[in-house]
């Protein structure tokens, strides 16, 4: 069970890691993946209004439950950071409000079909990977202009550390970092619950964090 009072602790503890590396005004996605409806509205209990799903599926049943649960006004900006398939595009187009994952042109026209002018992130696989999505680093430029012509919104771009001691993640950020940079993109999310102060160190706009506010998933 997901109390809000216990994310808010959690989440007193998680900026006191975040301040402790500047990162004061770092946004927080609260991502709920794995967790019921009830995470979510524990997270708008304590604060936290955007939040993030990795499957569609899951994001529909969460959406639906919490419209139950709260009133317009509290409910969360989705954020979508999960793997993108073209046909469950179709059926989140009109509930997500940052589109993370965006790493192929075939997505991203996708997108800008079901939900012309959409802000997105490029996700970049910095750590080379494969399996947790990312465009190849050589691919950046040309997908975030890809997405432009699409008439897409490009924020920034997004990566998943490398996995392992937290400071192996670092290059990676850093090579994010510097992508964004040179394309004047000024949003950088990056870092999870275990490596957001590497990710502040190295520029991060937004952290990604689940069970540092909710404790372990549940599967
Ligand atoms: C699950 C997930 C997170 C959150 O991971 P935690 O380690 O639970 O903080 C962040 N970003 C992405 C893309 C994820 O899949």
């Amino acid at each position: 069970m997901t109390s809000a009072s216990e994310v808010t602790q959690h989440l007193g503890a998680l900026r006191e890691r975040l301040a402790r590396v500047g990162g004061d005004r770092v946004q927080v996605v609260a991502v709920t993946k794995g967790f019921g409806p009830e995470a979510v509205v524990a997270a708008v209990g304590a604060g936290l209004m955007d939040v993030g799903e990795n499957y569609a599926q899951e994001l529909l049943a969460k959406a639906d439950g919490v419209s139950e649960e709260l009133d317009a006004e509290f409910r969360p900006r989705w954020h979508f950071i999960g793997r993108l398939q073209r046909n469950k595009i179709r059926k989140i187009a009109h509930l997500v409000d940052l589109w993370q994952s965006v790493d192929r042109i075939e997505a991203a026209v996708e997108i800008a079909r079901r939900a012309p002018g959409a802000r997105v992130l490029v996700q970049v696989d910095v750590a080379g990977i494969g399996e947790r999505g990312g465009c190849p680093p050589t691919d950046t430029a040309r997908l975030v202009t890809g997405c432009q012509r699409a008439g897409l919104e490009v924020a920034g771009l997004m990566a998943v550390g490398e996995p392992g001691p937290p400071e192996s993640a670092r290059p990676g950020f850093r090579l994010l970092a510097a992508q964004a940079a040179d394309l004047g993109l000024s949003e950088l999310s990056m870092g999870m619950s275990g490596d957001i102060e590497i990710a502040v160190e190295e520029g991060a706009t937004m952290v990604r964090v689940g069970t540092a506010l909710f404790g372990p998933r549940p599967r």
